[in-house]
């Protein structure tokens, strides 16, 4: 869009000068737009499983007759419910995490337990899939967040890992130290982090498509997504909340090859004299 700059006020300063004051409004002409489509978007998102499901009340009350057919349309049903609750939660989720500069209950966690909730609210599906998740890397580490939100978080990673892999495949979550930039690193310094990954086997991601797949309701592959209960919403919310927490996430991946995302953290346990601001000019 092109910048968006208007004439805001004229005040004459005697015979042979005025003064003009000039504003530019182009961030709040953006932030304007991105509200209207997301709006737009949602009433899109919300009219596909409402629409399926007047369509399959019709048909349990056209299949009263016939009990198989009734078991059938109530289980559609049930299924779209469930798609109607999740992106209805997701959408307030989001809308919450949008809004909130900060982490709302931040207390210091350890990591391995989070690590653990993720991956427990996932065990239905990994069995579902005839997968497993593997938990490897260092033990005993802490992160500074809200739990909710961190397992929320890394729950949406494990889960898209497994949902875009084949069946009877294996994801690995690994914990680790690192070193890196997250929100507010000054240009050219990295911190230490606390880096979850999560890697996979699966389909994996075009070039075009990563610079992409963190917009609200973006997918690859629709169709996939839908299938898998997907919203197109998760990575949205995932790095919403690294951002609340001051850190990040990345992702490598490679078509036909696999992705990892890693959601980085600033690591609490890092002595003062490795944090930026301690340490002195040169
Ligand atoms: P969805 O609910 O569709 O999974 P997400 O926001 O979680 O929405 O992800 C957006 C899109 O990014 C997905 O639809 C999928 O195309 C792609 N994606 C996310 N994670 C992976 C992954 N591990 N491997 C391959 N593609 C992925």
């Amino acid at each position: 869009r092109p910048p968006a700059v208007v004439l805001a006020r004229v005040t004459p300063l005697g015979p042979h000068h005025v003064l003009l004051l000039l504003e530019d409004r182009t961030e709040s002409r953006r932030v304007e737009a991105v509200r209207r489509d997301f709006v737009a978007n949602v009433s899109h998102e919300l009219k596909t499983p409402v629409g399926a499901l007047s369509l399959l009340s019709e048909a349990v009350e056209d299949a009263a007759d016939d009990p198989d057919a009734v078991r059938h349309f109530a289980g559609r049903m049930r299924r779209e419910s469930t798609r109607l609750a999740t992106l209805v939660k997701e959408i307030i989720d989001l809308s919450r995490l949008q809004a909130a500069e900060t982490v709302f209950r931040p207390e210091t966690l350890e990591v391995d337990q989070v690590v653990a909730e993720a991956v427990d609210r996932v065990s239905t599906v990994a069995q579902q899939r005839g997968s497993e998740v593997v938990v490897t890397g260092q033990r005993g580490l802490h992160v500074q967040g809200d739990k909710e939100l961190l397992v929320t978080a890394l729950r949406n990673l494990v889960h898209n890992a497994l949902a875009y892999s084949p069946e009877r495949s294996r994801v690995v979550v690994e914990v680790r130290r690192g070193v890196g930039r997250v929100i507010g690193t000054p240009a050219g310094q990295q911190v230490p982090t606390i880096d979850l990954a999560v890697s996979d086997r699966g389909v994996g991601i075009s070039q075009a498509d990563l610079n992409r797949i963190f917009e609200r309701f973006y997918r690859v592959d629709p169709a996939r997504s839908r299938s898998t209960g997907g919203t197109g919403l998760g990575l949205s919310i995932v790095k919403h909340i690294a951002g609340n927490h001051g850190g990040d996430v990345k992702v490598w991946s490679a078509e036909g090859e696999g992705s990892t995302f890693t959601l980085r953290l600033p690591d609490p346990d890092a002595g003062p004299a490795e944090r930026p601001t301690a340490r002195t000019p040169g």
